[in-house]
């Protein structure tokens, strides 16, 4: 069986699926090899060289696409998916909940893919959790980003020249992506507060050292799943209310909230902006499902009445090497559901991790929330 990683061609993609470190190891499995396009992962800091040292070898695009199971990170464009043939299998982010022009390209191409972005989250699945493990590195590099737009020092500092007072951090959303921006605006030396409306990412925001914002008068929003469920018209201007109040005490707001398969939530309106200092800023981590500010254009920054709002579009891409790293090994835990001990592919779904993330297969959509 041979596997394929073609390199990434959606703009601003850096990263790539697999890295060295991650080939050497499903060589280790009887009846694998591994093709990988020359070039796929120089922007991630992986030569073909190394590649080629752990065990693949390098081919031309032709030759990635021949092989029986391709691996991606980014959604596919319709020419990519017009490349596939029949029978072929791929793994990738797919956007399935969202792009249903895809879903039904993939399913009429005969494809048999399998979307990152419906692995299960559960402690079993963890290990192959790309949106968790994407969503790290996007809130990390989202907290880089936003201290240097911002042109401060973020930890208080006491110089010759005078002292310097911390900045102040909102951070809006408390999920993978926040908590790790929490975590990181902490380490830079920001006073920092966090929102959700889950209540229990209140008391993970504390353990990180932040202070949770209390909008004790929204009841809890978690759903059966652990995911936010959509806040009414109501409970959404009560919170938006809120928030654009609370950005006037803000040098900085880091925006991650998200409803999945929805588009995201507008948590900052025009006023809040306005009421923001000049020189804060806003970086929209939800830029690319619209964004979690008004004024957000995804993939631009705009400054409004002094407050820069940067709103980039794939913010995981910012950090390729460890990003790819952590995805290459997600995707590495997945393939140990699907390689048999002869290097065949299979899949069984009786297994409810490839049940969920499989979404075409022998050319129908499968899924019920794919299919809507
Ligand atoms: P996400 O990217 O879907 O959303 C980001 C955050 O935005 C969520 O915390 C959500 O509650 C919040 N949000 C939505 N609307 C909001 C609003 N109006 N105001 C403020 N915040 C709002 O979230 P995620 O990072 O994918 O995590 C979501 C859930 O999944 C969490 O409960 C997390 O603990 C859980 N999870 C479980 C596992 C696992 O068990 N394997 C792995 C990862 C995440």
């Amino acid at each position: 069986m041979k596997i394929g990683v073609p390199r990434e061609t959606a703009e601003g993609e850096n990263r790539v699926a697999l890295v060295p470190e991650s080939v050497k190891s499903l060589l280790k499995r009887e009846g694998v090899a591994i093709v990988v396009e020359s070039g796929a992962g120089d922007a991630a800091g992986h030569p073909d060289a190394q590649y080629e040292e752990a065990g693949a070898s390098v081919g031309s695009h032709a030759d990635v696409l021949a092989a029986d199971l391709l691996l991606h990170v980014a959604p596919l464009s319709a020419a990519e998916i017009g490349e596939l043939k029949k029978g072929q299998y791929l793994i990738s982010h797919l956007s399935p909940l969202t792009d249903a022009e895809s879903n039904k390209a993939l399913a009429s191409a005969g494809t048999t893919a399998l979307a990152m972005e419906l692995i299960p989250r559960t402690t079993r699945a963890q290990a192959m959790d790309a949106l968790s493990s994407q969503a790290t590195a996007a809130g990390y590099a989202a907290t880089l980003r936003a201290a240097q737009e911002s042109g401060r020092f973020w930890g208080m500092l006491t110089t010759a020249a005078g002292t310097i007072r911390p900045v102040r951090v909102l951070v809006l959303g408390a999920g993978v992506a926040g908590l790790q921006a929490v975590a990181t605006a902490k380490r830079l030396g920001a006073i920092v507060t966090g929102f959700d409306i889950r209540r229990a990412a209140w008391e993970q925001i504390a353990s990180l050292g932040g202070r949770p914002l209390e909008l004790d008068f929204i009841p809890d929003a978690e759903d059966e799943g652990g995911y936010a469920r959509p806040l009414t018209d109501e409970e959404n201007q009560q919170v938006r209310d809120a928030i654009d109040q609370n950005a006037a005490r803000q040098d900085v707001i880091i925006t991650t909230a998200a409803i999945p398969g929805r588009a995201a939530p507008t948590l900052i309106t025009a006023a809040g902006v306005a009421n923001m200092g000049p020189g804060s800023v806003i970086l929209d981590l939800a830029a690319e499902t619209g964004g979690n500010c008004e004024l957000t254009e995804p993939g631009q920054t705009v400054v409004k009445d002094g407050v820069k709002i940067v709103g980039p579009k794939n913010l995981a891409s910012e950090l390729p090497g460890h990003a790819s790293q952590l995805y290459a090994k997600n995707l590495e835990n997945l393939l140990g559901l699907m390689i048999t001990g002869e290097g065949n592919l299979t899949l069984d779904f009786e297994d409810d991790i490839i049940d969920a993330a499989t979404i075409t297969h022998d050319g129908e959509i499968r899924g019920e929330r794919t299919a809507r």
